[in-house]
């Protein structure tokens, strides 16, 4: 297989021929951009029709809820994307620092107002989406093709040769299109492991954690000092206080506001029992500013049955094959990561390409599961927290747990605390520095003041 022999001689910057993403979603098209650096053609396969404006679309249904683009994520689209940043700014993105500009409670507990040094910022997943998309077509050696259904992989017990790809208007049925490298970004359902177990590739270990996560989402037009000028709040869920929301400022003028509940607590989509839910959070800043606002358009519920997470770095794949984003973990959403982790997976990726000398993609492969590991491991405890999640809780999740116990009260008296923790949250910082003994100490201290 040429690819093979071009990474075998120890080159340290190999030029590779035809690479070929399947899913132009955010991580599809994240991946694009960082194939682009060292393959000489990227082709982005996506069965869904892709709209020429800023618009949710039908394979994508959950770009209808809130979509929030972490620090470490908006860094890394920087760091793809030159100028992307700037460019949402000017489409009307809203940003600012994510603790002066955003109000947060965290079951129960609200975050002392101070500067963060966190930069937030607020807009649409269509917005993001078709910005990222304008810029990777842009991208001279990259093609993206809608309408292209892939139904399976070409290749052997060593390396894929390609895909098959079903047009979904009109052409021929099924067309092999040949590829030296290929990653796989379809999403959440991915059928890596089937398409992979047919050229005989074992299913890697799997993790699951039962959430029954049901969101229900609404805009609204709100009175200018709604907020008093913030851009918006979150209620963030634990174990006093599991149901959360958010609700913030769009690029269109509007405020999107989702409702998230765990088990049998879904959110209706009525207005009455929607803002009833509302007033349910401990803190009443967001009943106080919906009360008087004006609904637009109709509420839509998405339901998350489980995070998954497929340990692909310790299983045997093609030596060109990379799954990526939501393929190998889709995270509870209320935490807000899954663009983020996609976004710094494909700056990983571009450096594996640019310097591995033997295998990328094991080395891609390993380097991505550190990073999922922080974000994972932070959400599943958290959800872990919550009474109605099945599951078992080891030691170190009770010991975690009982210090997220601490820290919610310490958020809430020391700004320096909240700081620290919206760097873990914007995954910015591992979860261990929130046990570093500087800022253990602040939370021991802070922890055992008058909470808010
Ligand atoms: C309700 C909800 C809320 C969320 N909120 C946030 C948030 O606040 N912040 C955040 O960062 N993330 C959030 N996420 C996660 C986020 O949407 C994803 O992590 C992120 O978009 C990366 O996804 P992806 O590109 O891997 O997959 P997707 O966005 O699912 O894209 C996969 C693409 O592959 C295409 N595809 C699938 N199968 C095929 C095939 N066989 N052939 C060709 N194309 C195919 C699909 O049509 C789609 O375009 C949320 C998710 C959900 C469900």
């Amino acid at each position: 297989m040429a690819y093979r022999k071009r990474f075998g001689g120890g080159a340290t910057k190999p030029l590779g021929g035809n690479a070929i993403v399947l899913g132009a979603g955010i991580g599809g098209l994240l991946a694009a951009a960082a194939l682009s650096s060292t393959f000489r053609n990227v082709l982005v396969l996506e069965r869904d029709s892709l709209p020429p404006t800023a618009t949710a679309r039908r394979c994508v249904p959950q770009a209808r809820h809130v979509h929030a683009l972490l620090a470490s994520g908006r860094a890394a689209m920087e760091d793809l994307l030159p100028g992307f940043v700037e460019e949402l700014l000017g489409l009307g993105a809203i940003t600012g620092d994510a603790l002066a500009d955003i109000r947060w409670v965290v079951d129960g507990h609200r975050l002392a107002r101070g500067t963060s040094g966190v930069p937030g910022i607020l807009a649409s997943r269509p917005l993001v989406e078709w910005q990222v998309r304008q810029r990777v077509r842009d991208l001279p050696n990259v093609q993206i093709l809608d309408h292209r259904n892939v139904t399976g992989l070409v290749g052997d017990g060593e390396a894929v040769s390609g895909v098959d790809v079903q047009h979904r208007l009109g052409g021929p049925l099924t067309e092999f299109v040949p590829a030296d490298f290929v990653v796989d970004s379809t999403g959440r359902s991915s059928q890596s492991i089937a398409w992979l177990g047919r050229l005989g590739f074992r299913a890697p270990p799997e993790k699951k954690l039962v959430i029954d996560v049901t969101y229900a989402t609404r805009h609204f037009r709100l009175h200018t000092s709604a907020l008093g000028g913030d851009s918006g709040i979150g209620i963030g869920p634990g174990p006093s206080s599991p149901r959360s929301g958010f609700m913030g400022r769009q690029e269109d003028g509007t405020w999107i506001v989702t409702l998230a509940g765990y088990g049998i607590d879904v959110p209706p989509l009525d207005q009455d029992g929607f803002l009833e839910f509302v007033r349910t959070f401990p803190a009443p800043d967001m009943y106080d500013a919906l009360a008087a606002a004006e609904p637009v358009g109709d509420a839509v519920r998405y339901r998350i049955p489980t995070t998954i997470r497929r340990h692909y770095s310790a299983a045997d794949l093609p030596s060109n094959y990379v799954p990526f984003a939501d393929a190998i973990c889709s995270f509870n959403p209320i935490y807000g990561q899954g663009m983020s982790v996609a976004a710094v997976e494909a700056t990983i990726l571009r450096d594996c390409l640019h310097s591995a000398t033997t295998n990328p993609t094991r080395q891609f492969l390993r380097k991505a599961n550190r990073c999922i590991d922080g974000a994972w491991n932070l959400t599943v405890d958290n959800d872990l927290r919550i009474p109605a999640v099945p599951g078992r809780r080891p030691v170190r999740v009770r010991f975690a747990n009982a210090y997220a116990s601490r820290l919610d009260r310490a958020v809430s008296v020391d700004p320096a605390v909240g700081s620290a923790f919206l760097r873990v949250t914007h995954l910015l910082d591992r979860p261990g520095m929130l046990l570093r003994p500087a800022t253990a100490l602040r939370v021991f201290l802070a922890s055992r003041s008058r909470t808010r």
